[in-house]
């Protein structure tokens, strides 16, 4: 099937296999730092290129999954792979956020209704000029400078994960280059840790400008009719999203 990834990487990706459901269970590829299932996948989906967008292609044509693919194609991929295989529909069991309620609500999405942002000229500029991208925080007056989130960049998040707990600034650390000049990892961190939350929002709200792909926040409303609090949560693409029941 042809498909167009948000970024303009097009061409044509197969079904899904045994084999590939297989990978969602690997250990060896769990252990190995970076979103390995995910490349991996795309990589045995991925037939034939027909336009490379942003990126370097390889010897054979195809495009580098384990170098600068972004999350967001990737994403998409999978997405798409998925409603080949199963369908456009998806329920995913969601936790009222309500500490008081917690019930669990089962909702269900409709994949080919969810927002897909194409990424913007100027950002795809950017991305293939170096990836990288600045900000400077309002109430620091430090610059920022940020990637967005290729193979690459998710390795080093999930360093920064391994190193410091698996926390927003971790997340947040692992996609920042330099503050300034440093460029050590650890200051980058203890940097975030520290932020106002002012200037937190401005380094969100940036991240937020120029990232693009599906959007995944799901708005449902709890099931208990006493709660039925209106909330947004994540979709999660886990192994229950490709093979999970129905
Ligand atoms: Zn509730």
């Amino acid at each position: 099937m042809f498909i167009e990834c948000p970024s303009g990487l097009s061409g044509e990706i197969r079904r899904f296999k045994v084999s590939d459901y297989d990978l969602f269970g690997d250990k060896s590829l769990a252990r190995k730092k970076g979103p390995q299932v995910s490349a991996t996948i795309c990589k045995r989906l991925w037939e034939n290129t027909v336009s490379p967008g942003p990126y370097e292609m390889d010897d054979d044509g195809n495009p580098q999954w384990f170098k600068d693919v972004m999350e967001h194609d990737r994403f998409f991929i999978l997405m798409q792979a998925r409603i080949m295989a199963r369908g456009p529909k998806y329920t995913q069991r969601f936790k009222c956020e309500f500490d008081s309620c917690g019930r669990f609500t089962m909702w269900e999405i409709d994949l080919n209704e969810l927002e897909i942002k194409k990424a913007a000229d100027d950002v795809i500029d950017a991305f293939q000029s170096g990836n990288q991208f600045e900000v400077i925080l309002p109430r620091c007056q430090e610059t920022v400078v940020f990637e967005l989130p290729t193979f690459e960049v998710q390795k080093r998040v999930d360093a920064e994960v391994q190193k410091n707990g698996k926390r927003l600034s971790s997340v947040y650390a692992g996609r920042i280059k330099r503050i300034g000049e440093q460029t050590i990892r650890s200051q980058i961190w203890r940097f975030v840790r520290d932020l106002d939350a002012e200037d937190w929002e401005a380094l969100d709200e940036a991240f937020d400008d120029v990232d693009f792909g599906v959007n995944t926040a799901i708005e449902y409303v709890c099931g208990d009719d006493d709660c039925a609090l209106e909330q947004t949560q994540e979709l999660i693409l886990g192994r229950d999203f490709f093979i999970g029941g129905r």
